[in-house]
């Protein structure tokens, strides 16, 4: 038997011998002689092309009592997942009727190709149907046709060899062998991402953040909101901020860090986190990394929407004014917080643009315009 076969773009790995399967159907030819023991009419084996071949072959050798053989064919497997449609691609190579038929098959999935195969045969005047199968997959298995002859159970895993194809290849082994995940896990294990935004007041990060949420089925995470959940909650981490926060006091990075790690664990059913107002600092980001890190994943992307400070300034003091926020829209403070704004994230940008993980996105446009530049450049992470 081979270490591995490869058929196509699938790796398939040693799951059944020859040996065995000629022991499996030792046991089911004897079962069927004890059955047909002595019968004086001549029963039908119903071979399922293509891939009851082999079985076929295989069992009828070992059957002690006159029998005729009738072959046809149908398919409903495409690739490695059933249809869910049982076709009859070609007729019976000779009469059932008035016959009673031992239905061939290879392997019994859903047992949809069963339920077609024994109304067929009844319809073409059979009187009794029986079926033999060589392999089951009794976890799929959910009708309540009974399947009197089952060689071997198996678990719900798609195999090749014996009869069984892989796209019409893999038949003629004489072993059967079963698909292997493993040269696959890079390409199909589901790794999380992680997306930091950054945006500078005016620069529309809130209405994209929700977009972004949205599109990638994302889990937002706002360091002020977790904030204010956490101590909402009551949870160890919220007291430990509000006592800090009540007392006047910034709140360490160790808390914001663990509040993150803590989403990070809990959450379920995302794609990935979008952190907005996490890191700030070097140290923070030096932290998420580690923290990353030990879960074997990292920073996907910094997503930065970027305006010109003009344009921040114009579109603050547009919104103080629908707002009717003053303070909000005096010069001084608006300059101040485009400042903070540059001193803080220049480092961060230089940290992510360093690391190949900084993308920029031009934000001057109309939410829809910006929204299309960011999910057009998420597409190509
Ligand atoms: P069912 O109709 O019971 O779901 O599927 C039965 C048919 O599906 C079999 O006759 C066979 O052609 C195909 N099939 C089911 N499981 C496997 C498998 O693991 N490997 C291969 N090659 N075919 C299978
Ligand atoms: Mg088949």
């Amino acid at each position: 038997m081979k270490n591995k076969v490869r058929l196509y773009d699938k790796t398939f790995k040693p799951f059944i011998t020859n040996a065995e399967i000629n022991e499996a159907i030792d046991r089911v030819a004897a079962c069927i002689n004890d059955d047909f023991r002595g019968c004086t009419d001549t029963p039908v084996l119903l071979c399922v092309l293509n891939g009851s071949i082999m079985f076929t072959a295989e069992l009828m050798k070992r059957l002690d009592f006159n029998c005729e053989i009738v072959s046809m064919k149908l398919s409903s497997y495409v690739g490695t997942r059933s249809t869910g449609k049982v076709r009859e691609v070609m007729g019976m190579t000779g009469s059932v009727d008035g016959k009673r038929v031992i239905i061939v098959e290879d392997i019994v999935d859903t047992g949809n190709t069963i339920e077609d195969l024994t109304r067929i045969v009844r319809e073409k005047g059979a009187t009794e149907v029986r079926i033999c199968t060589l392999l089951l997959k009794p976890d799929v298995y959910k009708k309540a046709i009974k399947l009197d002859y089952v060689a071997k159970e198996i678990p719900n895993d798609f195999i090749v060899g014996f009869g069984l194809d892989y796209d019409e290849i893999g038949r003629n082994f004489k072993d059967i062998y079963v698909l292997d995940p493993e040269p696959d896990y890079h390409v199909t294990e589901h790794k999380m991402n992680y997306y930091i935004l950054f945006g500078p007041p005016g620069a529309g990060k809130g209405t994209q953040a929700s977009a972004m949420v949205e599109k990638y089925n994302l889990c937002h995470i706002s360091t002020g909101a977790l904030l204010r959940k956490e101590i909402a909650a009551g949870s160890e981490l919220g007291l430990k901020a509000k006592s800090l926060i009540d007392a006047g006091q910034l709140v360490p990075d160790e808390v914001v860090e663990g509040m993150i790690e803590n989403e990070f664990n809990t959450v379920k059913g995302v794609s990935g986190f979008l952190l907005d107002g996490f890191p700030r600092t070097i140290a923070q980001a030096e932290a998420l990394d580690k923290m990353l890190d030990a879960r074997g994943e990292g920073v996907t992307s910094v997503v930065s929407i970027m305006i010109p400070d003009e344009m921040i300034k114009e579109r603050i003091q547009h919104r103080a004014a629908i707002e009717g926020r003053a303070d909000d829209a005096s010069e001084e403070t608006i300059n101040t917080r485009i400042r903070t704004y540059h001193e803080k994230t220049e480092p961060l940008v230089d940290f992510y643009r360093k690391a190949g993980k900084y993308v920029e996105i031009d934000g001057t446009g109309t939410i829809e315009e910006v929204r299309a530049k960011i999910f057009s450049t998420m597409d190509q992470l």
